[in-house]
C-alpha cells in the first residue's frame, strides 16, 4: 500500500513531486490558495479569459514551475454547487493518472478540503484517498517486460492544522477499504489456472489467518453428505472439487445494535458453461466469475479492520464450472440441501444453483440477513448498463440503507420487483424448480435468476445483488481500470458500516 502523510496545504515548497488543486468552473483563479506562485495564476487567468480552461470537471492543465520536480496541476471540479463524493473522486483519479503518466513518485491534492454535503471532513478525505489508490491499481503480475518500474511512492493529503486529526482518521479508514477492492480485482483479473477452487480456498484460509478470523471448509465429501448437490453438480466434472468455505468475523465487543449477517458469494473460479457451452466472445473473462466471492472474503477482513459493529459469517461456494464425463447434464434433476429438487435446464444458469445450497446452509445459523453477491446473469448488463447493480429481496429496510450506501459510493443499486408471477416461470414440470425461466428462459432473467434463491431460504430476510454486469469493465473510467472492478465492496463495508 502506497503511505500516505497528512500536511499543511502549501505551495510555496512543494511537500509531493506533484501538487494538485481544485478549481470550480467559472470561478476566479483569484479563490486559489495563496501561495501558488503568482505566474501560475496570471498564465491560468489568461487561458480563463480566452476560455482554454473553464473549471468543467476533470479538465486539467499542468504547469512547471522551478521549485518542482514535477508539475502543479490545476484540475476543474465543475460547478460548485453540484460538488459530490464522486465528482471528488473523479478529480483525484484526474490528478492521479497525470501524476502516473509523468512519473512523479509523489502526490499531493487538496480536493477533499471543498464541502460536500453532508459529509464530514474525515468522510471525504476517506473517499479521496480511497479514490486516489484505486485511480493507481495496476494488475501487471504476469508481465515479464513492461512493467510499471516508477511506482507511485507517497500521497500526501493536505490539511489546516485544526483538520488535521479529521483528515489523518480518513486515510487511516481509507487504506483497508482500497486494499480490500483491490485485492477483489487481483483475484477477479487472475487467470483461471492459477486461481481455481483449491486456490481460492488457500487464498481466502490466508488473509483469514493474518487477520485473526475464523475459517472453516466444507469438502466435496461433506457436501456429498450434507446434501449439497446442487454444489455438487456444477463442479463434479472439474479436477478441483467443489467446497464451500466459511470466513468469519465477530466484533470484539458486542454492542446492542449488533445483528448477525450472512454474506454469501458466488465462487465459480471459471464458467465455461458447461454442456451448454458459452459463445467464444463471452468465454474468456470467465475466470472472473468468482468476483462476488472474492467481495466476501475482502469485505469480511475489512470488517475486522475497520471494526465494523456486526457479526458476519461469509460464505463461499467454490466451482469450476467444466466439461468432463462427470458434468451435469441439460435435463438431469439435482436435490439441493434442504430437499427441494431441480431441473436443470440449462448448465450454464449454475451460478443460482451453488448459491442455492449456500444460502440455505447459510440460515442455519440463524442470522437476522443473509445477503448473496453474484455474477448471475448477462441480463443485467441488458438493463443497467455498467451504471449499477440490480437488486431484488425480501428485507425492506435493510434493502433502504444499501439504496443509499449505493448512491454515497456511487455503487449504486435498483431494486427490481418480485411479484409471485415470477416464481410461477421457475416451476418445473418433473421437479419442484427450474434453473431458467419459462418458457424461453430470457423471461425476467434477473429477477428469475434471484427468486430462484429465495425459495431456498425459509423465513429470513434477505438480499439478492446481481454483479454481471458491474463486476468487469469493457473500458476503463475514473478510479476503476478496465477489466475486473472490485465493485460491491464499498457498498457492502459502508452498508455493514451504517446498517442498524
Ligand atoms: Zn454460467
Amino acid at each position: 500500500m502506497i503511505p500516505i502523510t497528512v500536511t499543511k496545504e502549501t505551495y510555496a515548497e512543494p511537500v509531493a513531486a506533484c501538487s494538485a488543486v481544485g478549481i470550480f468552473e467559472g470561478e476566479d483563479a483569484k479563490n486559489l490558495p495563496e501561495d501558488i506562485p503568482s505566474g501560475v495564476i496570471d498564465e491560468l487567468k489568461g487561458l480563463m479569459q480566452k476560455k482554454q480552461f473553464t473549471g468543467k470537471l476533470k479538465e486539467l492543465r499542468s504547469f512547471t514551475l522551478d521549485s518542482f520536480h514535477h508539475a502543479l496541476v490545476v484540475v476543474g471540479l465543475g460547478k460548485r454547487q453540484e460538488y459530490t463524493l464522486e465528482r471528488m473522486r473523479k478529480a483525484v483519479a484526474k490528478a492521479a493518472i497525470f501524476a502516473r503518466s509523468v512519473k512523479a513518485p509523489s502526490l499531493a491534492f487538496n480536493f477533499h478540503l471543498k464541502d460536500v454535503d453532508p459529509f464530514s471532513l474525515t468522510t471525504r478525505a476517506q473517499e479521496a484517498t480511497v479514490a486516489a489508490l484505486l485511480a493507481l491499481y495496476r494488475f501487471d503480475k504476469y508481465k515479464t517486460e513492461g512493467k510499471e518500474r516508477a511506482r507511485m511512492k507517497k500521497l500526501v493529503l493536505f490539511a489546516q492544522a485544526r483538520d488535521r486529526p479529521a483528515i489523518a482518521e480518513g486515510a487511516r479508514t481509507a487504506q483497508p477499504i482500497a486494499e480490500a477492492v483491490m485485492n477483489a480485482r487481483d483475484m477477479g483479473n487472475t487467470p483461471a489456472n492459477i486461481l481455481g477452487p483449491a486456490d481460492f480456498e488457500e487464498y481466502a484460509r490466508k488473509r483469514a489467518k493474518s487477520n485473526r478470523l475464523r475459517f472453516s471448509v466444507l469438502s466435496t465429501r461433506d457436501l456429498k453428505r450434507k446434501g449439497m448437490d446442487l454444489l455438487v453438480a456444477v463442479g463434479k466434472a472439474s479436477k478441483e472439487g467443489p467446497r464451500m468455505i466459511k470466513i468469519e468475523y465477530i466484533p470484539s465487543r458486542k454492542t446492542r445494535g449488533m445483528k448477525k449477517i450472512a454474506l454469501v458469494g458466488k465462487g465459480v473460479t471459471f464458467d465455461s458453461g458447461g454442456l451448454n457451452i458459452k459463445p467464444t466472445q463471452w468465454m474468456d473473462y470467465m475466470k472472473s466469475d468468482m468476483c462476488g466471492g472474492a467481495d466476501v472474503v475482502e469485505v469480511v477482513v475489512a470488517a475486522k479492520r475497520l471494526g465494523l459493529p456486526h457479526h458476519i459469517t461469509g460464505i463461499i461456494p467454490l466451482a469450476e464450472n467444466v466439461i468432463g464425463g462427470d458434468a451435469m447434464r441439460p435435463g438431469d434433476v439435482v436435490k439441493g440441501y434442504g430437499g427441494k429438487t431441480v431441473e436443470i435446464m440449462n448448465t450454464d444458469a449454475e451460478g443460482r444453483l451453488i448459491l442455492a445450497d449456500a444460502v440455505a446452509w447459510a440460515e442455519d445459523a440463524k442470522p437476522d440477513l443473509i445477503i448473496d453477491i453474484a455474477t448471475l446473469t448477462g441480463s443485467s448488463i441488458g438493463h443497467l448498463g455498467y451504471e449499477g447493480s440490480p437488486v431484488l429481496g425480501t428485507a425492506e429496510k435493510a434493502l433502504e440503507v444499501l439504496e443509499q450506501a449505493g448512491l454515497d459510493t456511487h455503487e449504486r443499486i435498483w431494486k427490481m420487483p418480485i411479484w409471485k408471477e415470477f416464481e410461477e416461470l421457475i416451476k418445473s414440470d418433473i421437479a419442484d424448480l427450474r434453473n431458467l425461466s419459462k418458457p424461453t428462459g430470457r423471461e425476467a432473467g434477473v429477477i428469475t435468476g434471484g427468486l430462484f434463491m429465495k425459495q431456498f431460504i425459509k423465513k429470513t430476510p434477505w438480499i439478492h445483488i446481481d454483479i454481471g454486469n458491474m463486476s468487469w469493465f469493457p473500458e476503463a473510467r475514473d478510479y476503476i481500470p478496465k477489466q475486473a472492478s472490485g465493485w460491491g465492496v464499498r457498498l457492502l463495508i459502508l452498508f455493514l458500516e451504517r446498517f442498524k
